[in-house]
């Protein structure tokens, strides 16, 4: 027998689940690209997208996942042979660093492991040591989502004027954005990717590239840069096509104009402390577990941890048997581990991850820490008494 037919839920760290509102704001006729609504509702969704990644600078975007999103940022900016630092603290950040490679660009790795953020300090020595300024830009992500660890972004900006050094700050805030704090501006970030899956509640398709004026510089210096990737004319469009380098993604945009309306509905201070507030019920959760069973949180201090995404470690094949049974008896699919082993390695299926990001509420994260636990108990995996009451308690 199985208990999973029901609605799903989808809780890996992105596709994140898509509100009804965004779903029924796409389902519609296609729309006229050459005059009327769709034209006058663009020009809205950007000033709302500058609120959410708090910034009053420029957005380009573009069709696309994540991928596209560090390619476009790259491709403005960084020509080949040009030296960037990829300071790294899990796959996401040796994916945008590889990305850079394919561009021709020459790709310095500073590795942090996977279990604790970046040091600051160590990337300032390395900065300072750069005497000729060579080091064109720092990819910086935000939230690893392979590992849930969560930087922090402004300290490399201070590290970066310390050094009085003038790398650009690119983030990737791809897991982060509509989840954990961002500020673009107050932080001093210069560009800033990200997509439309995860915290902003929109089917995949939509990527993002936020810069100021120092990027817009960098890239006005470039003695060529792809006429795709381009981001002036779709930061600044004479023509409404400009936006998006042809056809207009006319559905994705209702549905980005939708789940733009319900985070700033709710609020973004409001967005922050709810995904906060629900990361510490799973923390909780998996905390107690683990005091009477195999379960660890790959990030052991609580401020390192992302508000989007837990990263937990079970054995194998423990907890791959976990994320089968919640999946085929419950309804519930949980995230694969990635990046924290070889993919050939067997003891890849000891690890998982629990997707918390953008439209989940209190009942939902609930609902997932009660069927984890119910699939412990199926599967006769032991685990800590109190997880349940313990989640219940820090949300009320
Ligand atoms: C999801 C994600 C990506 C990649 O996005 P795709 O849409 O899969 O291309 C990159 N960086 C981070 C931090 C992510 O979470």
């Amino acid at each position: 027998m199985s208990l999973a037919h029901g609605r799903p839920y989808l809780a890996i760290p992105g596709p994140s689940v898509v509100p009804d509102a965004v779903l029924r704001a796409m389902h519609r006729a296609s729309p006229n690209i050459y005059e009327g609504e769709l034209i006058e509702m663009t020009a809205g969704i950007i000033p709302d997208l500058r609120r959410v990644a708090r910034t009053e600078h420029h957005v380009a975007i573009y069709m696309g996942n994540g991928h596209a999103a560090w390619e476009a940022a790259l491709s403005n900016v960084i020509a080949p042979d040009d030296l960037v630092l990829v300071p790294s603290t899990g796959r996401f950040c040796v994916g945008w660093g590889e990305m850079a490679t394919g561009l021709g660009a020459e790709v310095e790795l500073l590795d942090f492991g996977m279990k604790t953020p970046m040091d600051a300090d160590q990337i300032e020595a390395r900065l300072r040591a750069d005497k000729e300024h060579k080091i064109k830009a720092v990819l910086a992500v935000h939230v690893d989502t392979s590992t849930s660890i969560k930087n922090d972004v402004a300290s490399l900006r201070a590290a970066l004027d310390a050094a009085g050094h003038p790398a650009l700050l690119m983030a990737d805030c791809i897991a982060s954005l509509g989840c954990d704090r961002f500020e673009m501006d107050a932080w001093g970030v210069d560009i800033m990717v990200t997509a439309s899956q995860k915290g902003l509640m929109v089917t995949p398709g939509l990527a993002f590239v936020f810069f100021n004026d120092k990027a817009a510089a960098v890239r006005d210096a470039m003695s060529r840069v792809s006429r795709y990737w381009n981001w002036v004319p779709r930061a600044n469009p004479a023509h409404f096509f400009e936006y998006f380098g042809g056809t207009a993604p006319t559905h994705l945009l209702y549905g980005l104009r939708a789940a733009l309306d319900m985070i700033h509905d709710e609020g973004m201070e409001a967005v922050w402390l709810r995904h906060e507030t629900l990361a510490l019920a799973i923390w909780a959760a998996c905390e107690a577990w683990g005091q009477g069973g195999p379960l660890t949180l790959n990030v052991a201090e609580r401020a390192h941890r992302s508000h989007a995404v837990t990263a937990l470690r079970l054995g194998a094949p423990a907890g791959k048997d976990l994320r089968r049974w919640t999946e085929h008896q419950a309804g519930l699919t949980l995230g694969i581990g990635l990046g924290m082993s070889e993919e050939s390695d067997p003891l890849g299926d000891g690890f998982l991850r629990i997707g918390h990001m953008g439209h989940v509420n209190a009942h939902m994260v609930l609902g997932g820490l009660a069927t984890m636990q119910a699939g412990f108990e199926a599967l006769d995996i032991a685990y800590g008494a109190g997880a349940l009451d313990a989640a219940a308690k820090a949300l009320s």
